[in-house]
């Protein structure tokens, strides 16, 4: 029962740093002696200390014959820092408690095993599912390489995100808003289409007070449509790649390189969503937030190139056969090929409603 309960704040721990360690996990960890809290801590930044070297200075002396709570296996390799399980080992822990084993085939369970060896009781699994919601992006970077995808749509309550003249500021209350730049701030990458920066010319930045990290701006663009005075291109308020085919003018690129902008050319004439992926996984992106608009949606749907889609329904009616509506492109054709998903999450926010969903895997 107890384990419960150290678990928790391990995690609670691990969740303060939530936007700051990537490409690394949040990590969190207490040391419990005699009943008693003696040591906490949580992995604040990549290069930084992992969560149970805090813990085990705060601790002292008082590590030996402990329990050590951690949400994520300790590591066992030699990366920035010394492996954790050798320290665990040093400090003559007796018992460590691991919410989930590492998510890397490679090394899961070489911690592990390498405390049992040195004769230390492992227990594994205390809030598993937690832990592993907790740090959903860096599991599914870890095994596929390419970034986790999160789809964001604001729509009215008849699914319509702008009106038929083409207005979208603001279809939600600023609460739904707030919240959007919470997610902005939990994921490396915001991706828009071409046509959203010629529309809206947006900023796409976290606007939140304190905000630690800004993330990239990135722009589906195929042929470098974007206006060399877009503000995303020259507010230099976080770094901007545009992503193209690769059929695009050098001297137009120069422009962008010039401002500091990326320009990322793919291989291929028009732009795949697998590429994308593939290559944005490269560069250590280990998660994005597709902010739309419906074609950019449309994409990524029909690929099924996502694996959480967050929706803020504003109690209001556009309507309009031809106004726009959250996914574009032509749809599914029949019921038994339409993508059916799982609710996760239903909050109300403000006077709007955010409904977070992930498909069913089929
Ligand atoms: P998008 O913003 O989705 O941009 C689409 C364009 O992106 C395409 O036409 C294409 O242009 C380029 N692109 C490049 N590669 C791809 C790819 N693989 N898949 C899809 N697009 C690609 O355009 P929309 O017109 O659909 O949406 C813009 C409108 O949506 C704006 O009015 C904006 O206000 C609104 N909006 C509403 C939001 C909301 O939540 N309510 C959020 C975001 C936008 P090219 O061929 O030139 O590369
Ligand atoms: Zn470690």
């Amino acid at each position: 029962m107890r384990d419960v309960e150290y678990m928790e704040t391990a995690l609670m721990l691990a969740r303060q740093a939530k936007g700051q360690t990537s490409p690394n996990p949040l990590v969190g960890a207490v040391v419990v002696k005699d009943g008693r809290i003696v040591g906490m801590g949580a992995h604040l930044r990549a290069g930084e200390p992992h969560a149970e070297v805090h813990a085990i200075r705060m601790a002292g002396e008082k590590t030996v014959g402990s329990t050590v709570y951690v949400t994520l296996e300790p590591c066992s390799h030699h990366g920035r820092t010394p492996p954790c399980a050798d320290l665990l080992i040093e400090s003559k822990v007796k018992r460590v408690v691991i919410a989930v084993k590492d998510p890397n085939p490679l090394v899961a369970g070489s911690g592990i095993n390498r405390l049992k060896d040195a004769g230390i009781t492992v227990e594994i699994g205390v809030l598993q599912d937690e832990a592993r919601q907790l740090n959903k992006h860096f599991f599914h970077y870890v095994q596929t390489k390419t970034p986790f995808v999160t789809l964001k749509v604001a729509a009215s309550l008849d699914g319509k995100t702008a009106t038929s003249t083409g207005e979208s500021k603001w279809i939600t209350g600023s609460e739904a808003r707030e919240d959007v730049h919470h997610s902005r701030a939990e994921h490396d990458a915001i991706l828009v289409g071409v046509n959203t920066i010629l529309k809206d010319d947006p900023s796409l930045t976290c606007r939140l007070e304190g905000a630690r990290r800004q993330p990239i701006r990135l722009i589906l663009d195929t042929h470098l449509r974007t206006p060399v005075s877009a503000r995303v291109v020259n507010d230099q308020c976080a770094p901007t790649w545009i992503i193209t085919g690769n059929q695009v003018d050098g001297d137009r690129v120069e422009l962008f390189h010039e401002r500091g902008v990326k320009v990322i050319t793919l291989p291929s004439e028009t732009i795949k969503i697998d590429d994308l992926l593939t290559k944005l996984g490269l560069e250590n992106i280990t998660s994005l937030y597709v902010e739309g608009g419906s074609t950019v949606h449309d994409s990524f749907v029909n690929e099924k190139a996502f694996n959480e889609i967050i929706t803020y329904f504003a109690p209001k009616l556009i309507g309009g056969k031809d106004t726009p509506a959250m996914i574009g492109g032509k749809g599914f054709l029949n019921m038994e090929d339409v993508l059916s998903l799982t609710i996760s999450e239903i909050k109300q926010i403000g006077s709007d409603v955010k409904i977070v969903a992930t498909p069913v895997k089929g």
